[in-house]
């Protein structure tokens, strides 16, 4: 099975490292920056063979350049987004699926946040990586898509089995956990939530990954009822 280890960049981004068994292939997902994504992997003596990515905000690709010379790694991300990944060797669309040594990886669009975000699935190990489309109680903020697109790409995301593990591009989850007391005070599972989130916190650990089925019983955003509701929320929580 893949493992996923947690790399902080930036202020608040997360990059992620898979390691395939028995020191087969490695990917990168999302390195906003690459001073520490080299201090691990070189500390570790890891190689790195892909980087992949969300989407082209720079807090998710800046490091793909200095990355790629320095390993070789091969570039992924969405097909959409090509002119604006600096690097990138191949785009990605819909259903396209490849391997990360046993590993298969598909390609969910998930448009909204971006024109053409991407989500990785990899649904052998119950693992996605939403990038700034799906955030632990919070969605990404609409720069390029519509209330309507939005909605459907957070419910298919909504849709992968409940014990699915999500890995975000950032740790905003204590400020989104604010907003979803507010909108929904008496959510009993969110309270729970909340307790754990702040324990989490309190030691300085991220509070993912937080599987699907937790997602849905607490974050606001995919309980929406039609993309209406869903833009009533997104609006209330661009000005919380
Ligand atoms: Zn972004
Ligand atoms: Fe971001």
């Amino acid at each position: 099975m893949t493992t996923v280890t947690i790399i902080p960049v930036l202020q608040d981004n997360y990059s992620y490292l898979l390691e395939s068994p028995n020191h087969g292939p490695t990917a990168i997902i999302d390195p906003g920056q690459a001073g520490p994504i080299e201090l691990f992997l070189d500390k570790h003596k890891i190689k790195l063979d892909f980087i992949l990515n969300t989407h082209h905000h720079g807090d998710h690709v800046s490091g793909n350049e200095a990355l790629k010379k320095k390993y070789g790694a091969t570039i992924l991300g969405p097909e959409k987004e090509t002119s604006r990944i600096p690097g990138i060797d191949k785009g990605l669309k819909e259903g396209d699926t490849f391997m990360l040594g046993e590993e298969k990886i598909e390609i969910l669009e998930t448009p909204g946040h971006t024109s053409g975000a991407i989500c990785f699935h990899l649904k052998n190990s119950g693992i996605v990586f939403t990038g700034d489309t799906l955030f632990s109680l919070g969605c990404g903020r609409l720069f390029e898509g519509t209330p309507e697109q939005m909605h459907k790409s957070l419910q298919k995301i909504a849709a992968l089995s409940d014990h699915t593990l999500i890995y975000c591009g950032h740790e905003y989850t204590k400020a989104n956990a604010n907003f979803c007391a507010h909108i929904t005070p008496d959510n009993p599972a969110l309270q729970n939530r909340i307790l754990e989130i702040n324990t989490l916190r309190a030691s300085g650990k991220p509070t993912l990954p937080v599987d699907i089925g937790t997602e849905k019983a607490t974050n606001v955003f995919l309980m929406a009822k039609d993309s209406n509701d869903f833009a009533r929320l997104r609006r209330l929580k661009d000005s919380f």
